[in-house]
Order: C-alpha cells, then structure tokens, then sequence
C-alpha cells in the first residue's frame, strides 16, 4: 500500500518520483486499459449567490449580476453543447452550477434531457444536495461530486470562506448510502503541499469516492491568485501517482489550461484517465487541439473522441424534445464557432 512515508518520498526524491510514475503507469493500464477520455464540464448558469471562493471565477462576477436567474443559460444552449460533445466523443465530466441558481427539480429534469442526448448517465456538481433531493434521482445520474478543492483545513476557511467542507462530506456520505456514486474536485496549486496528501488519501477512503478531477489552478484575472503560476507539472504527476498506487481503481481525470498543455503527457504517465478544463471553442480542430492528441500518443494511450477532426461536428439531433428547433440553431452557432478558430484543413 502506497502510505504517508511514500508520498514524503517522491516529493523529495526525483529517483522515487520516476519510480512512482512508472509503476502507476504499469497500473493503469492493467486496470483501466490505455483509452484516455477527454471530458468537459457543462455549465448550467455562470452564477453562484456564495461567489466568495477566492479562486474561482464565479467570485469575480457575483456582484455584477443582480439577478442570479437571469446568469442561467438557456436550455436549448445546455443542450446543444450535450449533442456537440456526443458527437466528438466527448465525455460530459458533470453538469455544473453555482449555488442557489436552479431548484432541484429542474436540476432532474436537466440530467434526464442531457441523459437522453449523450445515452449515458450524468454526474451533477451543484452544490449541496439533500438526500431527499437525491433520493429522486432516476437512472440518469450516476453520481455526485462534491466541490471539495483542499482537504487541508486551515487553507479551505481561507479560500472557501463560505463553503465549508462538512456539508460536502455528508452529501457525499448520504449519496452513497443510496447507491449513487461519488466524485470530488482538488485544486493543486491553492497553497498545500505534500505533506496534505495523507490527508486526501483519507478523504477518499473514508468517503469511497469513485472518481476525483485533480485541477491546476487557472490564476483568474480580479481574484487573489490572479498572479500565482500554476504548480509544477511535476507535482501535478506526483499526486497522481500517489492516488493511482493508493486506489488502482479511482478514476482520476487530470485539469489544466490552454497554457499548460505539456502537462498532458506526464500526468497520464502517472495514472490520469482523462483530461478536462480546455477551452473547446478556442482549441478545438487546430494546434492546441493537435497538441493534446499528440501529448496523449507520445504518453503510449489512446484518445476517446477527437480534438482534430471537424467532420465529427456535423451529425443529426435524435431528440423529440419540444425545443429541437432551438437546439439546431444552438448547434449551429456552436459549430460555426469552432469551425471559425480550426486551422486549415
Ligand atoms: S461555491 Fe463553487 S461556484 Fe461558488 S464561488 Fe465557490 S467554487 Fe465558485
């Protein structure tokens, strides 16, 4: 079992850092085979009335929007954006949204559209969820994630001033004693260190989480980390190393930036199985997106869906839903968009 003393170990160690990588390596692809997916959050509003977490983009916009129901996006939108990602192969990480923007019914009613699109069940990401809410789930949704972003509690007040983690931790306690599955958020770079990775492996293991997004973080311009660099890309690796010697079964999907796109290839050397938080509509069908797929050959794994080929943006709309006309013409929007920023063919 990989333990405290491991994890001390390859953040102090280059030669045990190399070692941990390798075998997680080994791991992964004995248990989870080589596919890489490429997965991506779909937002259901650009609002979230606790707008205090002090990295988050969010907290740069709460005072500009009076209205958090006029920050919602439009269904047919939220839609559109499910058939895109079905047609490129692309996973739905989880349907994403700040607090207190959406009741809980239309939250359901919202996986069971997206559900429907893409054919498999959906994670949700928004917020605090009741167990009476969850109980209502049907099989549209597969799992919870709890926004956890550090396990290491004094820097949580700090940066998640008005989130705490208990309330977190019990959703994702209840959400497993009725059979959901759970997923967590971490946000490498806040300010922790190795020495909080025990602490993240207890988490997971007290918690039986499923899957965990290990993001980077993307300094926002107007908050408090706008001129902090993201951590190394090598501590990225470490900790997922660690995570994939710990607990081979854990999904781990790995989240950086446009401009951290080096990262992709070690961190899927050290167990990632998929990668999220890139700009679709600025990447896609041109370096950047060519950059990725090539990080991911060069790591010896195979991509699930593309970030390349634009003949998978067209396709047909096998929904009866009453707002289809609005989603093709969503739909349309969107591909004339990407097509826009794919270099030549
Ligand atoms: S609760 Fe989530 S969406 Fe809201 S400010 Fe914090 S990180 Fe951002």
């Amino acid at each position: 079992m990989f333990v405290a003393e491991d994890c001390r170990e390859i953040f102090s160690d280059t030669q045990a850092l190399l070692e941990a990588i390798k075998r997680a390596d080994k791991k992964t692809r004995q248990v989870h085979g080589p596919e890489v997916f490429l997965e991506r959050a779909i937002f259901l509003s650009w609002y979230c009335e606790k707008g205090s977490c002090q990295f988050c983009y969010m907290s740069t916009q709460k005072e500009r929007i009076r209205d958090g129901k006029r920050a919602r996006r439009r269904p047919s939108s939220i839609l559109a954006e499910a058939e895109l990602l079905r047609r490129i192969g692309w996973k739905v990480a989880f349907l994403a949204g700040g607090y207190g923007v959406y009741p809980i019914g239309e939250i359901r009613e919202m996986a069971r559209k997206v559900h429907e699109i893409v054919g498999e069940p959906i994670w949700l990401n928004t917020g605090i969820l009741s167990r009476e809410d969850m109980s209502g789930f049907d099989e549209s949704v597969e799992g919870v994630v709890g926004s956890v972003e550090t396990v290491n509690k004094g820097l949580h007040r700090v940066v998640c001033p008005g989130k705490p983690l208990e309330p977190v931790e019990a959703m994702l306690d209840s959400a497993k004693e009725i059979g959901l599955k759970t997923g967590m958020t971490i946000i490498l770079g806040l300010g922790e260190s190795a020495e909080d990775l025990p602490a993240l492996m207890d988490f997971i293991e007290r918690h039986r989480i499923d899957r965990i997004t290990l993001y980077t973080l993307n300094p926002h311009p107007g908050t408090p980390f706008a001129d902090t660099p993201p951590p190394p890309s090598l501590y990225q690796a470490g900790v997922t190393a660690a995570l994939r010697l710990r607990f081979p079964r854990l999904r781990i999907t790995a989240g950086t930036w446009i401009d951290q796109l080096p990262n992709i290839g070690i961190v899927l050397l050290a167990g990632a199985n998929g990668i999220t938080k890139y700009p679709l509509f600025r990447m896609f069908g041109n370096r950047f997106g060519r950059k990725v797929e090539e990080e991911i050959a060069a790591a010896g794994r195979r991509v699930v869906g593309t970030f390349t080929d634009a003949s998978r943006l067209e396709g047909e709309l096998k929904t009866t839903f009453p707002e289809r006309e609005e989603i093709e013409s969503a739909l349309q929007r969107y591909v004339l968009r990407i097509r826009r920023g794919c270099g030549p063919a």
